[in-house]
């Protein structure tokens, strides 16, 4: 008997700094066992070979921040039977969509020395602004595990059991004291998407939203906790302009709060 054909993987990159590529890598002994039900056809952060499309699952990495990437993440739609995007970039337009809320020419101005080379869009915006995305892992960078069970999920023909939860569930599990109820520590955890295993507040720190928005995230309940704990609306404003601040809920929030 014939074996069943394995599931065609790509990834790809576009604005990023690779970390959540590198999570897939740091799979190990786990991407090994994948082997079997998965061909990694394109991948040229571990392997300069690369088989041509189509493909049966594309992990996007990163944010379109040119025109040449905003024609390039057309093509891998039309290649990729499914296309999930990887972490905060690729979800929200991660930390480069700071210019989103400035002027990219001062920005280039300032830091390059001949800023008449640099090609750039005004923006840095999610993958899904662009084109139909079938999943969206959040993080900076994705959890490994989660990463996983996309992977397999694809491979399976299932929709990813991912939770959709926040981070203050993990915190109770792991028996952690709310740094915010306890000790004023300002934290993002009620309104920030679980996946993190909430470190942060483990540490005696407050979230920083990496995970970007919870589902049904409360932003204005948040928002009249930090006051009632002494946060100014400009220090709150602050907090959400992070990885994700171009993420919807956070970045109306921060328009909202920082007044
Ligand atoms: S989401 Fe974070 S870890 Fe992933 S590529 Fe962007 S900056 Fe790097
Ligand atoms: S420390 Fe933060 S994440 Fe943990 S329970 Fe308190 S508010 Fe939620």
């Amino acid at each position: 008997m014939a074996a069943p054909r394995r599931t065609r993987l790509a990834v790809w990159k576009f604005a990023s700094c690779d970390g959540c590529q590198l999570q897939l890598l740091s799979l190990e002994r786990e991407l090994l066992a994948l082997l079997g039900e998965v061909e990694v056809a394109s991948f040229l952060e571990a392997s300069r070979a690369e088989a041509p499309g189509p493909y049966d699952l594309s992990l996007v990495e990163g944010s379109i921040t040119t025109a040449h990437d905003a024609a390039r993440i057309q093509h891998v739609r039309r290649v990729s039977k499914s296309l999930v995007t990887i972490g905060a970039c690729a979800t929200a337009g991660g930390i480069q969509a700071l210019r989103n809320f400035a002027d990219v020419h001062e920005f280039t101005a300032a830091v390059y020395a001949h800023p008449e080379y640099i090609e750039t869009l005004a923006t840095s915006t999610p993958i899904a602004h662009h084109v139909r995305v079938d999943f969206e892992l959040h993080g900076c960078p994705i959890n490994k595990l989660q990463l996983l069970e996309v992977i397999r999920a694809c491979a399976q023909g299932r929709r990813p059991s991912i939770p959709a939860h926040s981070v203050c569930v993990e915190c109770k599990r792991r028996g952690t004291v709310c740094v915010m109820v306890a000790r004023g520590t300002p934290c993002l955890g009620p309104v920030t998407h679980a996946g993190c295993g909430a470190i942060c507040p483990a540490y005696d720190r407050g979230c920083y939203g990496c995970y970007g928005p919870m589902e049904t995230p409360n932003t204005a309940s948040l928002g009249a906790e930090w006051r009632r704990i002494g946060v100014s609306k400009p220090a709150l404003r602050r907090a959400y302009r992070g990885v994700n601040a171009f993420a919807d809920a956070f970045r109306k929030a921060g328009d909202a709060d920082g007044a």
